[in-house]
């Protein structure tokens, strides 16, 4: 059985108990993080961790007590369950006060909930739909204001996820004004000539971890990139497109709202970043 993660305790996860007066539960008051696991190790664990002591920050939400011992805690949680592909997903809530008031709980007496899992996903890099790449729809952008805040409230996401299950496709980019943010789960990217267009960062969006890799390698592979919005009309006619995450990595998207980019083949240089960024993050893997 899972053995998960919760404040302290290493349990199976059938054990693993939550106050149902968790803020997390009642509000979607907490943040997460979500690691990838190749060949055992954690991947960009760096990166994980700055972006989550700043939402942290940003909330007010204290740091638990185990803060200082995350990696650890990460790497025993992937050795226990013996995870070779997969994921760790870290979750910290403003914890319990035993009761539910919109105020937040006094920090100096309530503690923050920590609570980790794993997934194993055998496949995880060598995956298929790499290789045919994936069909997006767009949606409007309805969340709120701060989306660099990793947050856990995650209904439109998900709402998002269904909505381009139905039209038969696999995710959904949102737009905002006319230009696309993000995608549900995903920085979103179009490819003219040499040249990758990715909106700018700012309080619109996520600030990926994988975000930050791609575009410092693409640079480093002498590809140029353009950090500026974009709209559905320009991603139609790009030559390609990719988003990127931690766990689908650069993804190839092939078509967009029924239009097929290029050929409808993954682009040239979406295949390629793909290669380069999964050969250069598994050497500074912990
Ligand atoms: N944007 C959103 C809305 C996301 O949920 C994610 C994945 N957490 C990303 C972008 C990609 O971020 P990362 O590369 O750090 O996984």
């Amino acid at each position: 059985m899972r053995m998960v993660y919760v404040n302290g305790d290493y349990l199976p996860e059938t054990e693993a108990r939550v106050s149902i007066f968790d803020r997390g539960f009642l509000m979607a008051d907490g943040v997460y993080e979500v690691t990838s696991i190749l060949g055992g190790k954690l991947i960009d664990f760096a990166g994980h961790l700055a972006r989550l002591e700043r939402s942290l920050n940003e909330l007010d939400i204290k740091k638990p007590a185990a803060f200082d011992d995350l990696l650890e805690i990460h790497r025993e949680l992937v050795a226990r369950n013996e995870i070779d592909e997969g994921l760790v997903y870290l979750q910290i809530t403003r914890g319990s006060s035993g009761d539910r008031d919109f105020v937040f709980p006094d920090p100096e007496t309530t503690e923050p909930t920590l609570v980790m899992f794993t997934q194993s996903k055998p496949g995880l890099a060598d995956n298929p739909a790499a290789r045919k790449g994936i069909k997006i729809i767009s949606i409007e952008d309805i969340r709120w204001g701060r989306r660099d805040i990793k947050t856990v409230q995650l209904l439109y996401p998900s709402m998002g996820k269904m909505m381009a299950r139905r039209a038969g496709c696999d995710d959904a980019w949102m737009v905002e004004d006319g230009h696309v943010t993000e995608g549900t789960s995903n920085n979103a990217y179009i490819v003219s000539g040499n040249r990758i267009i990715t909106r700018q960062l700012s309080h619109d969006i996520l600030h990926g971890i994988t975000r930050a890799a791609v575009l410092r390698m693409a640079r480093e592979a002498q590809m140029e990139v353009e950090e500026r919005p974009f709209t559905i009309a320009e991603a139609k006619q790009a030559d390609e497109a990719f988003l990127t995450s931690a766990s689908a990595f650069v993804m190839p998207v092939v078509e967009i709202d029924g239009v097929a980019l290029g050929d409808g083949r993954p682009g040239r240089i979406a295949t390629r970043l793909r290669e380069i960024y999964l050969e250069e993050i598994r050497k500074t893997a912990v």
